[in-house]
C-alpha cells in the first residue's frame, strides 16, 4: 500500500471510530464475566439480588441497571427498590412496578435475567429485607412488616436479611440478632442473609447462615452506576452471589436459592458454605506436575494452575518431614503459579508422598475458617549433584 493509501485508510478509520452509534459503541458493549467453573451437575450463575433505581434513592434507569449487569457479565439481577422511601416522587410518582418492567424489557433484549423484586425497609428489628421472584409488589405497600412479609410468602416469593450490621441501624458495624429474626426465619419468611453488601462482609451474618441454613448472598446494593463504586476496567468488580443452579432460568435460580446453593463473592473473598466452596476449587485448580523428581540439595516447582477469576491465599504449611515447603503462596487468578518444595542435601533419596496442609484463607467457610486445601504430590529425591 502506497503512503498517500495508508493515511487515507487511517483517517476514514479514525472518523468512523469517532462516529457515535459505529465501531466506538461496539467497542463498548461487550460483555465480560468473572471467570468460575461450573460444578458437577450445576452451572454456577453469577447474580445480583439488590440494586437500587431512580424509582427510590438510586440515581440510575432501570434499563441501565440491566445494560451494566449485562456487561458485567451478570446472568441475573433483581431490582429491589425501596417501597418505603422514594426521594424523587415530586419527580417521578410512585408506581412500584415501573423499575422491573423497565429492566426486564432491556434483559429480554440482551438474555439477561431481570427478576421483580423489592425492599421492604423498616427500622430494626427487622431491618430492610429483599424479597424476589414477586409477581406484584404494589400489596407489599402496607403500614404492617409483618403482613408485607406474609404477602411476600404467599407470591412465593424468595426472602433474604439485608446488610445485617448496615452502620445505618448498627452504628457500631456489629450485626446483632433480634427475637423478630428467630420469628422470621421460624415462620418461614426469610431463607437468605446477606454477608456481603458492597464492600463489606458481615462475619456475624455467615455465623447465623450457616447455623439458620440460610442462603448466604452478596449484593452490590447499587445506588450509583456501578462504575462509579467499581473500578470495573481495572479489574474490580461488584460483589457477587454464585448461585448453583441446575439450569440458567428464573426457575432454576429460584430452586437453587431455597436449597441454599449460594456462595457470596466479594474482591478477593468468597464465603459459603464448604460443601459448595470446596467443588469450586477443585474444579478451578489442576497440579500440572503432580510428580516431582529433586536431586538432594536443589528444589523443585510444583506448577498450580488456577483456570478462575478467584485469587486464592494459600497459608499454613511450611516444612514437611526432611521436605521443605513455603509457608504460605499466592495462586494467582486465571495462571500458573509456582510452589517450590527443596530437598536438604542430607535427604534420603527414595519416594515420599507429601501432604502440604494449606489452608485457603480468602475463601472462608466459617467467619474464622478458611477452607482446607491439602496439596499431596510425590517426590522422588535423586542423589546429590556432584
Ligand atoms: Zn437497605
Ligand atoms: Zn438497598
Amino acid at each position: 500500500m502506497r503512503q498517500r493509501e495508508v493515511v487515507t485508510v487511517l483517517a476514514t478509520a479514525l472518523v468512523v471510530a469517532l462516529l457515535p452509534g459505529t465501531g466506538a459503541a461496539h467497542d463498548v458493549r461487550v460483555r465480560r464475566p468473572l471467570r468460575v467453573p461450573d460444578i458437577a451437575g450445576y452451572r454456577t450463575l453469577q447474580c445480583d439480588f439488590h440494586a437500587h433505581t431512580v424509582f427510590s434513592d438510586g440515581s440510575v434507569w432501570p434499563d441501565v441497571r440491566a445494560e451494566e449487569a449485562w456487561r458485567e457479565g451478570l446472568d441475573a439481577i433483581a431490582i429491589a427498590d425501596h417501597i418505603e422511601y422514594q426521594p424523587h416522587k415530586d419527580d417521578l410518582p410512585t408506581n412500584h412496578e415501573r423499575p422491573y418492567e423497565i429492566a426486564r424489557l432491556h434483559g429480554d433484549r440482551l438474555g439477561l435475567l431481570v427478576i421483580r423484586g423489592s425492599e421492604v425497609t423498616r427500622k430494626m428489628p427487622p431491618g430492610h429485607v429483599n424479597a424476589i421472584f414477586l409477581k406484584s409488589v404494589t400489596p407489599l405497600d402496607t403500614p404492617d412488616w409483618r403482613e408485607a412479609l406474609r404477602v411476600a410468602r404467599e407470591q412465593g416469593a424468595f426472602a433474604f436479611w439485608n446488610h445485617p450490621g448496615w452502620r445505618g441501624q448498627q452504628p457500631d458495624g456489629v450485626s446483632r440478632w433480634y427475637p423478630e429474626h428467630t420469628e422470621i426465619v421460624e415462620a418461614g419468611l426469610i431463607q437468605g442473609i446477606e454477608v456481603v453488601n458492597g464492600r463489606e462482609y458481615y462475619p456475624e451474618a455467615h455465623r447465623w447462615s450457616l447455623e439458620r441454613r440460610l442462603a448466604p448472598l452478596a449484593s452490590s446494593d447499587a445506588h450509583a452506576p456501578l462504575d462509579l463504586d467499581y473500578r470495573l476496567h481495572e479489574g474490580d468488580h461488584r460483589p457477587v452471589t454464585l448461585v448453583l443452579a441446575r439450569e440458567r432460568s428464573e426457575e432454576g435460580i429460584r430452586e437453587a436459592l431455597f436449597a441454599g446453593r449460594t456462595a457470596a463473592w466479594s474482591g478477593d473473598l468468597l464465603v459459603g458454605r464448604e460443601e459448595h466452596l470446596r467443588p469450586l476449587i477443585e474444579a478451578a485448580i489442576t497440579l500440572e506436575n503432580p510428580r516431582l523428581r529433586i536431586a538432594a540439595g536443589e528444589g523443585a516447582w510444583l506448577r498450580i494452575r488456577n483456570d478462575s477469576d478467584l485469587r486464592l491465599e494459600l497459608s499454613g504449611a511450611g516444612p514437611t518431614g526432611r521436605l521443605t515447603a513455603p509457608e504460605s503462596v499466592v495462586v494467582a487468578a486465571m495462571g500458573t503459579s509456582l510452589l517450590e518444595i527443596r530437598a536438604p542435601k542430607e535427604a534420603p533419596t527414595g519416594t515420599v508422598r507429601l501432604e502440604l496442609a494449606y489452608t485457603i484463607s480468602n475463601l472462608k467457610v466459617a467467619p474464622d475458617t478458611g477452607l482446607r486445601f491439602p496439596v499431596v504430590v510425590d517426590v522422588e529425591v535423586l542423589p546429590a549433584r556432584k
